[in-house]
């Protein structure tokens, strides 16, 4: 049997060790210490735009954190790409809050400003003004982020940015997980660069970082002893973890470079199909890490998506269908829902391919021998 080639998997390098020993050798193995200041530092220089970053167990996470913040309670409203993971819808429900799920643009299959503001009015019609727009940058494409933040300020609703999938990628030039009142970003094991588990909530102040991370660790009062005042949470990041992502962000842009590497791959043996549509940047403005490349499969291709995916799994290559749509979930059933249903087609039609930054040119052409045999 053919080694499996998996669609994303971690991809680690030399010196994440390194920092995981000092963390050992300082006996900082807890949720504090020289790794997580350091990493914290890292992302916000990455970053720019003056962004204060606090880290956390996970990108879920962050996003509860992000609605926490911003006073999303019981009953309230929250407009969500529905188009997406259910680690961006699932904090809503947390919260006690209510999803209303708004669905994609067919040029970067994030979330419409048409149908954004469609929602909005809608809501506010029924006296029901949306607390957060939560957007993300599926697959590393960016989403519309000039017209959404238009459509977010003319309406006063705060964005949350879900960069989870789209650390490294760029819109206008200015880099995602920095488009949102509140952003996120996740390092989980799949994504493009990984601490094992973790996330981290990217804030506009010190103040927003520092409440952040009092929420993180129990929201404890200043006092000697443990005095609450709020409900708090245990979702900060470990400094083991934090050692792990220093490493990791060492070799960042060689694993976007990588990733960009294997769409290209797929970009040219797909050219020469007619009938299956490469997920591309749909102009100057986007810079997609690709963390992972997409192909919808038209009618009139030579093989079904079926047919695709057996070739693939008998071969042991791993793909998998583009996201559920939440709309379409039975845990979000009978939310409120605008669009025109792209998502389900998205879903209907789409396979994510192995993508990862350590996918080695030997497993790209096996992949592409498999792709040439069902022509
Ligand atoms: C991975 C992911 C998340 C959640 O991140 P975790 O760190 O796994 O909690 C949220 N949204 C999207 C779009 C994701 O892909």
């Amino acid at each position: 049997m053919n080694t499996k080639i998996a669609l994303s998997s971690s991809h680690i390098s030399t010196n994440e060790i390194n920092f995981v020993r000092d963390a050992f050798a300082k006996n900082q193995v807890t949720t504090s210490g020289d790794n997580i200041i350091g990493f914290e530092k890292n992302l916000e220089d990455y970053l720019g735009q003056d962004k204060k970053v606090a880290c956390l167990s996970s990108g879920t996470a962050a996003i509860h954190l992000a609605l926490v913040q911003l006073g999303v309670g019981l009953n309230d409203e929250v407009i969500c790409q529905t188009f997406t993971f259910c680690g961006s819808a699932n904090p809503i429900i947390y919260q006690g809050a209510l999803p209303v799920f708004v669905d994609s643009d067919p040029d970067t299959w994030n979330i419409c400003p048409i149908h954004l503001e469609e929602a909005i009015k809608d809501r506010l019609a029924n006296g029901k003004k949306p607390k957060a727009i939560i957007i993300v940058h599926l697959y590393g494409m960016p989403c519309k982020a000039g017209q959404l933040i238009e459509v977010a300020n003319k309406y006063q609703i705060p964005i949350v940015e879900d960069a989870a999938e789209s650390f490294g990628s760029s819109y206008k030039g200015r880099k995602c997980g920095t488009f949102g009142t509140y952003s996120i970003i996740s390092f989980n094991g799949n994504k493009i660069i990984t601490t094992s588990g973790g996330g981290a909530l990217v804030c506009n102040t010190k103040e927003d970082k520092n409440q952040t991370i009092f929420y993180a660790t129990q929201a404890r009062d200043r006092a000697p002893h443990y005095e609450h005042s709020k409900i708090g949470y245990n979702y900060r990041m470990s400094n083991i973890s934090a050692g792990i992502g220093r490493g990791q962000m060492q070799v960042l842009d060689k694993h976007i470079n990588l990733r960009r590497n294997v769409n290209e791959f797929y970009t040219k043996i797909f050219k020469s199909i007619k009938g299956v549509e490469i997920q591309k940047e749909p102009s100057k403005d986007y810079y997609s890490n690709f963390w992972l490349s997409c192909i919808l499969i038209h009618e009139d291709a030579p093989f079904t998506k079926a047919q695709f995916q057996d070739a693939m799994h008998a071969n042991n290559i791993e793909t998998r269908p583009l996201w559920k749509p939440m709309h379409m979930q039975k845990v979000f059933k009978g939310f409120l829902y605008f669009g025109d249903q792209l998502s389900q087609t998205l879903f209907e039609k789409g396979i994510c391919l192995p993508s990862g930054s350590n996918i080695s040119l030997e497993d790209l052409n096996r992949i592409k021998t498999v792709i040439k045999s069902i022509c």
